[in-house]
């Protein structure tokens, strides 16, 4: 049987900036289910050694990141599901306020390089049995950019076990100046365009995908995308060449937190055969949020990152269009990001606080109070490597209006002519993540609200979609063992 060491910068519920901390619980979470022997390695953000259960230190390691470091592995679990965690206690590296990998000023920490190849330092150590002697992983599984020197420092060992990186996102590529490749002591020979250099500085991603045994990402479509010049952000070229070795496994998403008929946060539970219920949660989200108590207008939900990826910079036109064409819609909006939004956003919710309510900044409890309440859920993506929203948004019966693209393209099934007729529908799907495109799939998405049959049929085809982390980790199993063959 495998045993895994998962590295990971983020991990639910200790530490979460987006979806990768979903992804490391969920997937990690069903492989242990499987019977796989899993580690979690993790950066000890206060965040994590604070919520860390039967903590204990395990191991003092020592590292080379240009300067030794000797770091405390402390052990620990997650409460909820016992999953093991190996925290890497260096106060001076993470031990700070604000985020993983921004101050609180918002801008990268200068030190990130080091910080991150301390991360990929001590997975080299423990993957090697060279501290802990009594558990060596068969498969090291690297997860974007900060776990991404990993794979090249294993490269230099004539035994190692195989290496596996998931890709969450491309846009995150971990680049920085030739100046800390030196600071780094770096191999001179890994500056060159077909290992670490990429158009003169170097990137840990791209470490990743030259030196892991097999590279996958989050949804089969998107693993389509990147090979291409719009979507690669100038990886498309290095990926194109390793692309046999690259496959797209959709995510799961975990139904045990995410299910309208067990959810904790929202006020009424429901399922397929209760759809009617539904409205019980918008009329009192209408009431908490003070917008007008009206069940019969649809409500348009939005929980993101309020950034460009997302086609967040068009919200507020969107939202606008929306009210002065008198649409009867409301909108309900979660999120935080960039500045020009939020501020955009707000001020469009203090000018029409009865249909539209905003809340900047990341509230977990609303997220769910959105998805039960809504009749759509709107993600109008540039790209989306997989997306979890809207698949929690069908399992809410909350139809998601998605760009076609990334894995929104491969979860959300548009409601077409021909796939109503079939049955098959699930949502709506546009093409351009452009304002008239998206107002035009609301237009679509009120003509369905108006049809009660209709939109019972979409929104009880959603509801029976069932896209479980238990098929994915069966897959990442199937990878593991090809990534193994080529190890040999
Ligand atoms: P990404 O990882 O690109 O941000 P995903 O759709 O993969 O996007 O995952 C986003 C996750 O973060 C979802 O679980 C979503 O509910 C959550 N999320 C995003 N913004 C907020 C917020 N402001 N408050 C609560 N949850 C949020």
């Amino acid at each position: 049987m495998d045993r895994v060491l998962f590295v990971t910068s983020e991990y639910y519920p200790l530490i979460k900036t987006g979806g990768l901390a979903d992804v490391s619980a969920g997937l990690t979470n069903a492989l242990r289910e499987k019977g796989v022997d899993v580690k979690v390695l993790i950066p000890g953000y206060p965040q994590v050694l604070d919520k860390l259960h039967n903590q204990r230190l395990i191991a003092k390691i020592t590292v080379d990141v240009g300067i030794l470091k000797t770091v405390e592995l402390i052990e620990g679990n997650v409460s909820e599901t016992g999953q093991l965690i190996w925290a890497i206690n260096c106060p001076e590296y993470f031990n700070r306020p604000g985020g993983p990998y921004l101050s609180e000023a918002k801008t990268d920490w200068p030190d990130n390089v080091q910080r991150f190849a301390l991360l990929c330092r001590v997975a080299e150590d423990l993957s090697l049995g060279k501290t802990l002697t009594h558990w060596t992983p068969t498969i090291v599984h690297c997860n974007d950019w900060h776990a991404g020197l990993t794979p090249a420092f294993l490269s230099t060992h004539k035994k190692r076990p195989a290496v596996v990186t998931t890709i969450h996102n491309l846009a995150y590529q971990g680049v920085f100046e030739y100046e800390a490749f030196e600071k780094l002591k770096l191999p001179s020979e890994w500056w060159s365009f077909d290992k670490l250099e990429f158009y003169g500085n170097f990137s840990f991603l791209k470490a990743s995908i030259v030196y892991s045994d097999f590279i996958t990402t989050v949804s089969p479509t998107y693993a389509k995308e990147i090979l291409t010049p719009e979507y690669g952000y100038g990886m498309d070229g290095v990926l194109s060449y390793h692309q046999k070795r690259l496959k797209g496994i959709l995510n799961g998403v975990d139904y045990n937190l995410w299910n309208p008929t067990s959810d904790p946060y929202i006020y009424q539970s429901y399922s397929h055969k209760s759809i009617d219920l539904k409205d019980k949660n918008k009329s009192e989200f209408q009431s908490n949020m003070g917008l007008n108590k009206a069940v019969s207008t649809p409500l348009v939900g939005v929980v993101t990152r309020l950034v460009d990826q997302k086609g967040m910079d068009l919200l507020p036109n969107i939202i606008l269009k929306t009210l002065e064409d008198k649409y009867g819609v409301q909108w309900a909006i979660l999120g935080s990001g960039e500045g020009f939004i939020e501020s955009a956003l707000t001020d469009i919710a203090k000018k029409y606080p009865d249909r539209v309510s905003v809340r900047i900044g990341y509230d977990e409890s609303m997220a769910h109070n959105i998805e039960a309440a809504s009749d759509f859920f709107l993600m109008p993506s540039r790209y989306e490597p997989c997306g979890l929203n809207q698949v929690y948004s069908l399992k809410y019966g909350t139809l998601p209006i998605v760009r076609n693209t990334g894995g929104l393209a491969d979860t959300v099934i548009d409601a077409s002519v021909g796939n109503i007729k079939n049955g098959t529908a699930t949502g709506i799907q546009f093409e351009h993540c452009e304002v008239n495109a998206i107002v035009g799939a609301l237009k679509r998405a009120l003509f369905i609200y108006k049809d009660k049959e209709l939109l019972l049929q979409l929104r009880r085809e959603a509801m029976k979609q069932w896209f479980s982390w238990d098929q994915s980790a069966q897959d990442y199993l199937s990878i593991y063992k090809i990534a193994c063959d080529n190890n040999r």
